[in-house]
This record gives C-alpha cells, structure tokens and sequence, in this order.
C-alpha cells in the first residue's frame, strides 16, 4: 500500500533512492488538477514530505512568495515561516488549510512572519476548529498577540456575515509557544520542541547574527528527516543537527551578483540600498557553503529556498562552482511548489514541481 501510494501520487516523477547517499531522480511536472489529487492522496498514505511555499526573500520578485516551507507528516500539515505571499501559494497547491496542526517561525524577520494573519484568517474561513499553535523562539509571544490583536476585528466580521455554522470565532486565535530560553547568546543549542504520532520536531541554534535568536528545525518521521535551515550564514550547529538527513532546505545569497548590484547601486549614488546590499553579505550562506554544509551533514538532497536576489536565481551566475563542490544531481533550486516525497519504510525520494494553472 504504501509504495502504490508512493508510486501513484508521484507518477509522472522518476523514483530515486538514497541508499548510498546520492539520490537521483528525474521529473515531469503534474498538471494541477493531478497535483490536487495527488496532495490528497498523500495526505492518506505514510510519508514524510517538503512542499515549498516561498521561495523569494525582500528583494523583489514577482513570481516568487517569501519564505514558507510545509512539511507533511501522515496526515498533519506544518508551516515553518509565513512569508509576504504565502498563504496564496499554499491555497494554490491545495494543501487543506483546516489540516494546519501548528506553524513554526525560525526568526522574526518581516519576510517570515509577513502572512501569519493570513494563516490565522484564512485556516479560520477553512473549517479550522482549534486555537492554532505558532512555535518560536523567545519574542514569538508577542509577535503572535500582536497578530491576533490586528486579526480579531475581521474574524468578528466574518463570524457576523456568514454565522456559527461556518466561522468557528472562539477557535479564530492563535496560541504561542515559546521555547528556547537560554537561546541568543551560544551557537550550539537545540531542543526538542514537539513530539506527536511518531513526529519528533527539534529546533536549533543558527548563526543570522544580529537578528537573536534565529533557528532551525529538524523533523524526524518513522526513519525519514527533513531539516529547515532558516536564515542563516555557514553553521556548524545546522551541520550538527542535519546530520544523515534526507533532504537539507537551505537559504542562500549569490555573493557576486549582490556584490554588483551593491557597486551598480553605489555608482548611481542610491547609498542606502548600497548599505543594506553590504550587510546582508554576512549572514546569509552563499549557495557554495550550503553545499558545503551539506556534504558536511551527509545529507541525501540540497533543495535551495530564500534566494537572494530570487530574480537571478536561474543566472549561471548564482549556482556557480556548486556542482564543484556536490553532484548536481544532489542539490535542486526550489521553486514555489516544489514537492519532494519520502515515503515511511522505503529509500525513495520523489520530486515534483507544481504547474500553473493553464
Ligand atoms: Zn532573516
Ligand atoms: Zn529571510
């Protein structure tokens, strides 16, 4: 049953096998009426998935949202990071939104948290029955009251408008829960933050100084792992806890191509972008170390998010000299929508990318 539900939910995209380390696969995109059927289907079946949801970072790209991953557990759906755009992307996949178990945010930058509301009105208006859990580190408190404070005039609305029988109100907020106290100051802590139906979810300390804290996630499902970088530069503590993983989603900055819009910036006398193009060089992990940290962690798939600038993440520029340092069938550039599939009790690993509708 579950390599039919592995087989059928993935048809149109090559299996590949991690078994010695290298997974390899090959793909052709499902129209979105299959990747519909299909996310139902592997909602049903025993697996551990990545559904990208952002891909995009503050720089402007109109074809990308900012930073969201959904990772799928049997049949619990979890959001880590609720980039500007995101909820859109997520409604475009057709990932049920009453299914939403919790949501994690890494860090409280603006292109994380951007939609959180979004995620609160829109699983609301989706059937969601319980106060939905947001897991953060130190701050997260106040970021989600502040959200519930700007949200709770429009679920009153809504209630008001289309009655009981379709907007739960009393289940509209959001919950808090904050972890890692003793955060902020050492690189190297993680804690368990989670535990359910045989998920385990730790969080660990990156380096995106001077945002604190700033971390990562780790999920470990029935023998299949998944592990959300955030934002970070080269971090030990991510190699750490990435170790032996499937799949590594990895945030990046093209230092050369930011180096010269930094100098095109400069040049026209625009100092202040010039700055911030100077700053943001340092803690952000170049697409090279990611691989680095990858191969490090002996992880089976690199998939690429949070390109920075994501309008020139196709340029040979920006991936160049990655597959000098990993085969390139061994790291992907993610895109909103791209899906990758680790079925419980199997090697394999499937891809696929989401289509527009036609
Ligand atoms: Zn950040
Ligand atoms: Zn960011």
């Amino acid at each position: 049953m579950k390599a039919a539900v592995a087989k059928s939910a993935f048809v149109a995209a090559a299996i590949g096998f991690v078994g010695n380390g290298l997974p390899v696969w090959a793909e052709t995109p499902l129209p979105p009426s299959q990747v519909r059927a299909d996310l139902a289907e592997m909602l049903n079946g025993d697996g551990l998935h990545v559904v990208l949801c952002g891909t995009s970072s503050p720089l402007t790209d109109p074809n990308r949202a900012n930073a969201c991953a959904a990772v799928i557990a049997g049949p619990d759906i979890y959001i880590i990071d609720t980039g500007p755009d995101s909820w859109e992307v997520v409604a475009r996949t057709g990932l049920p939104g009453a299914q939403i178990s919790a949501i994690f945010l890494t860090h409280f930058h603006s292109d994380h948290i951007g939609a959180l509301g979004e995620f609160r009105m829109n699983t609301m208006v989706a059937g969601r029955n319980e106060m939905l859990p947001v897991y953060g580190p130190v701050g997260v408190s106040r970021v989600v009251e502040g959200f519930n404070a700007a949200y709770a005039i429009d679920a009153k609305y809504r209630f008001e408008h289309h009655g009981v029988e379709v907007i739960d109100v009393e289940a509209a907020p959001m919950v808090p829960h904050e972890f890692g106290s003793g955060f902020g100051a050492e690189l190297d802590k993680e804690e368990v933050i989670l535990e359910r139906d045989g998920l385990k979810v730790t969080a660990f300390q990156v380096d995106h100084d001077p945002a604190h804290p700033a971390v990562g996630y780790r999920f470990d499902y029935k023998g299949r792992s998944v592990v959300i970088g955030g934002d970070t530069a080269k971090s030990a503590n991510l190699v750490e806890n990435a170790k032996g993983a499937d799949i590594l989603v990895c945030d990046s900055l093209s230092v050369p191509i930011i180096r010269f819009l930094q100098q095109s910036q400069s040049a026209v006398g625009n100092s202040r972008l010039a700055k911030i193009l100077e700053d943001i060089q340092s803690y952000h992990a170049s697409p090279i170390q990611c691989a680095e940290m990858a191969n490090e962690a002996g992880v089976g798939l690199l998939l690429y998010t949070h390109h920075i600038p994501s309008a020139q993440v196709t340029n040979p520029v920006y991936m160049q000299g990655v597959s000098d340092v990993r085969p390139a069938e061994t790291w992907r550039i993610g895109n909103d929508g791209t899906r990758v599939s680790l079925p419980v009790g199997t090697g394999e690993m499937a891809i696929s990318e989401m289509l527009e509708a036609q």
